[in-house]
């Protein structure tokens, strides 16, 4: 690396676009993020972070407060029947034994995030509308008038990204025929419940999840249930938890227990992309969802977004203005594989979990085996390998 050093500008200030602002600092590069909503804040729900992630918010220092704000997720993890009867434990740890497996609340997520990137570095209130590049730079447009130039611009604004048709042909998102009521219940009104523990029900085309969150304070459900029309249409909304309670009456009285404390919901439809075959465009590339929105049933949605900003600013970390675009491409070509793979293995869980199979007893084998794939989701380091392919520009 020999000449000027690229400033990155950031669109949306969600959980990819906070981390990769902290991640790119970290290696002494200039960062602004611009994110539509007036204040930076997430829906009251939970968000599973596994070892894949969790090492790259300790590297950028922020496993102190993942441990003071998340709930460490144990051994008594475990997937049942949806009358209760256990089926098989649920990996949390990598192969080397090592347990970096938190519930979080999303919002304690941001703060987390946020709080340790300078206030003058954050602009809210800024919806991208435009987009323009030539030789020498980047630009892109607000609704408020504003306009900013950067060496490079990282499109982190999510499944509906402004700056997705930029790279690629618009598409439509894929709707899987489900959603999601999610929400959080304190812990003191269901002392009994584990909250050290993953825990998850499968039933005919539903399935419900809870893991804890807020050191335990909070329990996080998800229930995952089919999907009416008017939910197709709308996206995401509160939902009614007398409908909650009706999806899930009759199985496992634990599940009804919690379910009878629960006064605020909120639904997800869900929805996910083929992957896409590219991600950069000169000086422009995506990240987490807006490159690769993905379904809920391996978690790895957030995970996957942090794993992109590690990767994005180890690369970055060894590029000048002239090898700006050379970099984002080694980037995309690093990850893509790897967050197909993870895409396509979050669809097929999805099955498992849903119980659509005649033979439920392959199910439960395929539940039992499905360790070994989370071990080797766990193990991943996007560092070292982010270290290698830079090589080729550096
Ligand atoms: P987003 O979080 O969508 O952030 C995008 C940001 O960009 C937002 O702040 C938005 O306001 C902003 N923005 C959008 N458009 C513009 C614009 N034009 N201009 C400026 N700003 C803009 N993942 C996990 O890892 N673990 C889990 O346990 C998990 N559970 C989930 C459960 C459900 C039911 C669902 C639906 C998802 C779950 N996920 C989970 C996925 C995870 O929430 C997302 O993948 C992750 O938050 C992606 O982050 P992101 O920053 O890419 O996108």
């Amino acid at each position: 690396m020999a000449g000027k050093r690229p400033n990155v500008a950031i669109v949306g200030g969600g959980i990819g676009g906070l981390f990769a602002a902290n991640a790119l600092r970290a290696q002494g590069l200039k960062v602004d993020i611009y994110e539509q909503a007036p204040a930076l804040g997430e829906v009251g729900a939970g968000v599973y972070l596994t070892p894949n992630s969790v090492r790259h918010l300790n590297r950028v220092g922020l496993g102190p407060q993942v441990e003071k704000f998340g709930a460490l997720v144990g051994t008594q993890s475990h997937y049942f029947h949806q009358d209760g009867t256990p089926i098989a434990p649920v990996q949390v740890t990598d192969s080397s034994g090592w347990n970096a497996t938190y519930g979080m609340h999303r919002a304690d997520l941001v703060e987390i995030l946020a709080g340790a990137l300078p206030q003058e570095i954050v602009h809210t209130g800024h919806r991208c509308t435009g987009f323009a590049q030539d030789a020498e730079t980047a630009r892109v447009s607000f609704a408020n008038g504003a306009t900013v130039a950067a060496d490079i611009v990282i499109g982190a604004d999510g499944i509906h990204s402004e700056l997705r048709p930029y790279v690629f042909p618009p598409s439509n998102p894929v709707f899987h025929g489900g959603i999601a009521y999610r929400s959080v219940v304190p812990h003191r009104l269901i002392p009994d419940w584990p909250n050290k523990a993953w825990l998850m029900w499968l039933g005919k085309g539903k399935h419900f999840l809870t893991f804890p969150v807020r050191h335990g304070e909070l329990v996080n459900y998800v229930g995952f249930v089919p999907a009416d029309q008017q939910m197709k249409e709308s996206w995401s909304a509160p939902g009614d938890p007398d409908v909650l309670r009706a999806e899930f009456a009759g199985w496992d009285p634990r599940i009804g227990e919690l379910l009878s404390h629960v006064t605020q919901t909120f639904r997800w439809a869900l929805y996910d992309r083929e992957p896409l075959p590219v991600w950069t465009k000169g000086r422009l590339t995506l990240l987490g969802d807006a490159a690769h929105p993905m379904l809920p049933h391996l978690g790895q949605g957030a995970n996957q977004s942090i794993e992109d900003g590690m990767a994005l600013a180890t690369i970055l970390a060894l590029c000048d203005v002239s090898t700006a675009s050379a970099a984002l491409n080694v980037y995309e070509r690093l990850r893509r594989e790897r967050v197909a793979a993870v895409q396509r293995g979050a669809r097929e869980n999805g099955m498992r979990y849903d119980s659509v199979y005649a033979d439920l007893a392959r199910r439960d084998a395929e539940i039992t085996a499905h360790a070994e794939f989370r071990k080797r989701l766990y193990d991943h380091d996007v560092v070292p390998e982010a270290k290698a392919a830079a090589m080729s520009f550096a």
